[in-house]
């Protein structure tokens, strides 16, 4: 059996590949992060931020399928829709790809590129409704 069946979530067998690079002489851990975040988290993140935004809905009760919303905004059936893909599977691995890139060092470009993909992600989570500004904030 290979740990990485016997690890269990992808957090510790994510710890367990880089505390092997930490440990072993021949390997480039700025490397492997590198490698890691390019390769697996950033377009992890890209897809489930795309399939997010073009996902379908589902009634839990009849268990119909939506490829929208419909116009009288439930389902058919009268019972409210659920989403098919939630916010906590978009920004899943965004946490771990910066804690990543801070602790080894990863070039510039793709620092940047994480905090894109931030910036995408909380623009498309967070309210963009207009706040009621109180005078003394402006001071
Ligand atoms: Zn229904």
């Amino acid at each position: 059996m290979s740990a990485y069946t016997s690890l269990e979530s992808m957090d510790d067998k994510l710890d367990a590949q880089m505390s092997l690079g930490v440990r072993i002489r021949a390997v480039d851990v700025k490397d492997v992060a590198h490698r890691v975040i390019t390769r697996h988290l950033l377009p992890d993140i890209q897809g489930s931020l795309k399939r997010f935004t073009g996902q379908q809905l589902r009634c839990p009760k009849c268990n119909s399928k939506y490829r929208r919303i419909p116009l009288r905004g439930a389902c058919y059936c009268g019972n409210k829709l659920t989403l098919t893909v939630h916010e906590a599977g978009v920004s899943k691995y965004l946490e771990k790809a910066k804690a990543i890139g801070m602790t080894y060092g990863v070039p510039a470009y793709t620092i940047q590129r994480i905090a894109l993909l931030e910036s995408a992600i909380n623009s498309l989570f967070q309210s963009d409704k207009v706040k009621n500004s109180k005078l003394d904030e402006f001071l």
